[in-house]
């Protein structure tokens, strides 16, 4: 993946895909060299602020909520009783703050390699951050592998990876031998989910090998759910989820109707919808 930035549109190149995708910005925030990563905030025309990792979109103000509500909510929504939640990546913070809406989690640890990208959420996306603060949120700045191999067998109900793309710090994240230490934190009756690329570009390849990863890795059901994403390779994404001992095709549908939280996208429906996949992406799996 390669950005440019020609006069006032910043844009994101998918070579191997042939396609891109520009915003047109009035201001560049910031500009960082982390020790892991590029990290750059741009103030945009109609989306508002861009955060972008390594010359990849990470999020805008406007379409943040898609993404957030669906790698938290669903995985929320199908474990039976989630206390104990971990976040792997996440540095912006906006899953942590989804997650810390369900009233019945006890403690969300959140693991990211990277302070630099909390720092500039705090400066930059301060509706992100506004959670932070709740104290059952913890915020950890660490490798996210080292941190699963230095952690209790089944302790954790959900497992969430939030990270970018599997490629540089995130790499070793989407990794059978990662994948089977999830398998190892997780208590029975425990919900992974990770967040699994585009439908359109990767269903026959990083979709369907994480698929099977997590089925090697011991999980016993899995479930991928697309759901739009505008500012992403072929405006769709997605999040796969895996089951230890718990079907991830299956959630507590009253629980998600009734619940009072404030959400734009994410409701009962939606998420019955993303469980029935177009037939491309079950041929893919299938294959
Ligand atoms: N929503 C975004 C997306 O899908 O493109 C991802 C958001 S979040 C900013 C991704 C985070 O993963 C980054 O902050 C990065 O620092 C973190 N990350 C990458 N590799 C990691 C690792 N090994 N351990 C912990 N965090 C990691």
């Amino acid at each position: 993946m390669t950005s440019s930035l020609d006069g006032q549109w910043f844009t994101e190149v998918f070579d191997s895909h042939g396609s891109a995708f520009s915003l047109k910005v009035s201001e560049k925030l910031l500009d960082v060299q982390s020790p892991y990563q590029h990290l750059e905030v741009y103030a945009t025309e109609t989306f508002g602020n861009l955060m972008v990792l390594d010359g990849c979109v990470m999020l805008t103000d406007r379409d943040n909520f898609l993404y957030h509500e669906m790698i938290a909510h669903p995985a929320l929504f199908t474990h039976a009783d989630p206390r104990r939640v971990v976040i792997i990546g996440g540095g912006d913070c906006g899953t942590l703050k989804e997650v810390l809406r369900h009233p019945g989690v006890e403690k969300v640890t959140q693991i990211d390699i990277d302070e630099e990208v909390t720092k500039a959420a705090e400066r930059f996306f301060p509706a992100l951050v506004e959670a932070n603060h709740d104290p059952r949120a913890e915020l950890l700045f660490a490798d996210g592998v080292k941190w699963v191999d230095d952690t209790p067998d089944e302790s954790i109900d959900v497992l969430i990876i939030d990270s970018t793309d599997p490629v540089g710090p995130a790499e070793g994240l989407f990794k059978t031998d990662f994948l089977k230490r999830c398998h190892r934190i997780l208590k029975p009756g425990g919900v992974m989910v990770q967040q699994s690329e585009s439908p359109l570009y990767h269903s026959g390849s990083i979709i369907r090998e994480l698929r099977r990863d997590m089925q090697e890795a011991g999980f016993d059901s899995v479930a991928t759910l697309p759901f739009p994403q505008p500012v992403y390779p072929s405006g769709w994404w997605s999040v796969t989820l895996a089951g230890k001992n718990a079907d991830v095709g299956a959630f507590r549908e009253q629980d998600a109707a009734c619940n009072e939280m404030p959400l734009d996208y994410y409701t009962p429906e939606a998420h019955r919808g993303a469980l029935v996949l177009p037939p491309f992406m079950r041929r893919a799996f299938a294959e």
